[in-house]
């Protein structure tokens, strides 16, 4: 049989018997009921499919017993920590295989205050963190995901390399990982970075010689299962507030933030979030029936089409000060050079509030719209952002989705990462027809732009993104034969078997 086609096997009563007997009876379903609850966890997933059975391992070991069985019967894992990048941690082929949940894997093993970093399992939640944080170490913050529901997890936004609350200043998820635990479908486990050196610290992220963590980075679950993860966390100040800037357009919004972001080493290294995005933000957060559907309205609110937040963080109350001024400074001095308008948004308190909550649950409302939302986000260079938000709203009002756009800055505006929200309507075919539409259509246009997706989906991002890197593609399929001998995990994520 060819590695690259394979028939994989079913999930048969004796294949759960030899999983039971590795995490025990309680800890491998294969109820109808909860195959389905995963499912729908995955709100944003067009193209997964229900799992043969969910186990849940606690320990390393079962870990590796599970991958054992998975690889002699040749039987599709796919590995889940929160389950809610959506639809990205459920089986994307027939038969679905198990469901690898390490929930179960939730300790909290190791703070170090001076190396800075915190070593976490899979199933530790972005929400436990932050409050097991602030009561022993109020002095130190998490890198948890800035708009991900509480209970998505730490880990899996770094495997996602994900946007967390400081990406601004500290760059993708993945820049603040500084090693990785991870069970191989052959059951090796390999650390990576200072950690591979058995007694070491993950002080050092690039480790022995050329490192490997980056494999595992981006790969969806296709690579290997992760089981610890060593993340930066960051001084947690406490002088902070957020300042906003309103614009007609998104180059201004584009421009003004970069001339601030450049200022690295000042005031832009304060500046731990920035986001912004245009007024459908706000309408689309309510049931469509229900809110003005027209930008008139929300004017009246005061709401600028297009706007940019700074969260400035800083150690004391004249830093915190001295930010605000020569963020301010700048916007005025933009405005008087180009004639554009870009006045300061003043936030009444509460929104300031809502805004410095962490985790936020910003981004759920979005299903209220219509039944369903997908964010789509692709990465640009900061330059980028003003064109892929004109083009993409024209598309999405071409396609019949409201133009929700909301863009970040990563790394002092180095990068930015524009994030569309398709909210349509997911109990019509239809609707969900012009999604797949409008995906395909705008990655044919900013693939030629040289603009990157942020999470490949299998059907349409990694085949026409890895077809036109033949040879990285062609790497990737080598190094998955060598960590994935059988192909067992994930297949079909990423366009590799
Ligand atoms: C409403 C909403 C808002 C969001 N806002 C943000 C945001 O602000 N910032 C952001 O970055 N993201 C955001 N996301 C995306 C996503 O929720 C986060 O990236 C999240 O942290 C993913 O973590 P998770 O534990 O749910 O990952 P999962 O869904 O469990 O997994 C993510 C991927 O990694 C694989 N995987 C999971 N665990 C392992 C493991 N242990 N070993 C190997 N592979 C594994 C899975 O198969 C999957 O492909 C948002 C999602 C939603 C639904």
């Amino acid at each position: 049989m060819s590695y690259e086609k394979r028939d994989y096997g079913k999930v048969t009563p004796e294949i759960v018997k030899r999983i039971a007997n590795v995490v025990g009876d309680k800890y491998v379903t294969t109820s109808k009921p909860i195959l389905y609850s995963y499912l729908s966890k995955g709100i944003m997933g067009l193209e997964s499919v229900v799992a043969d059975c969910v186990v849940r391992p606690k320990s390393v070991e079962e870990v590796q017993g599970v991958l054992t069985i998975a690889s002699e019967e040749l039987i599709p894992v796919t590995p889940a920590s929160g389950g809610l990048s959506g639809g990205f941690a459920c089986p994307t082929i027939e038969p679905g295989g198990i469901l690898m949940d390490l929930s179960e894997m939730n300790k909290i093993i190791e703070v170090d205050t001076d190396a800075r970093y915190i070593v976490v399992e899979p199933g530790v939640r972005s929400g436990e963190v932050w409050a097991y944080m602030k009561k022993k170490y109020p002095g130190w913050a998490p890198p948890v995901p800035d708009g991900a529901p509480p209970a998505a997890t730490i880990l899996g936004d770094a495997i996602e390399r994900g946007f967390s609350l400081v990406t601004g200043r500290y760059g993708p998820q993945a820049d603040t990982v500084m090693g990785l635990e991870v069970v191989l479908a052959t059951g090796d486990v390999i650390r990576t970075g200072s950690w591979a050196l058995p007694g070491a610290k993950p002080f050092y992220k690039w480790g022995l010689g050329p490192d490997i963590g980056g494999l595992f980075l981006g790969s969806q679950g296709t690579m290997g299962v992760i089981t610890k993860c060593a993340i930066k966390i960051m001084p947690h100040l406490e002088h902070k507030t957020v300042v906003a800037y309103g614009m007609d357009n998104p180059y201004d919004m584009q421009d003004l933030t970069l001339e601030i972001s450049k200022y690295e080493m000042g005031m832009s290294d304060h500046c731990v979030m920035v986001q912004g995005g245009n007024w459908p933000l706000v309408m689309t957060r309510w049931p469509k029936d229900r809110v003005p559907n027209d930008y008139e309205a929300y004017q009246k609110m005061g709401i600028s089409q297009w706007w940019m937040n700074f969260e400035v963080w800083a150690w004391t109350k004249e830093e915190l000060d001295d930010t605000v001024k020569r963020i301010d400074d700048v916007a005025k001095s933009y405005e008087k050079r180009t004639g554009h308008q870009t006045p300061q948004w003043k936030l009444h308190p509460k929104q300031i509030a809502s805004r410095l909550l962490k985790p936020n649950k910003i981004a759920i409302p979005y299903a209220l719209w219509d039944a369903g939302f997908l964010f789509i986000t692709w990465y640009t260079p900061w330059k980028g952002c003003g064109e892929f938000s004109e083009i993409y709203c024209q598309k999405m009002e071409e396609y019949g989705f409201p133009p929700v756009m909301w863009v970040a800055s990563i790394d002092h505006a180095r990068e930015a990462i524009c994030m569309p929200i398709v909210c349509y309507d997911a109990t019509d075919k239809e609707s969900i027809k012009r999604v797949k539409k409008l995906n395909q259509d705008t990655t044919e246009i900013f693939l030629e732009k040289g603009w990157l997706n942020y999470r490949m989906d299998p059907f349409c991002h990694a085949p026409l993104t890895l077809t036109k890197a033949k040879e990285y593609h062609s790497l990737l399929r080598k190094i998955k034969r060598i960590l994935d001998p059988n192909g067992i995990l994930h297949p079909g994520r990423l366009a590799l078997p």
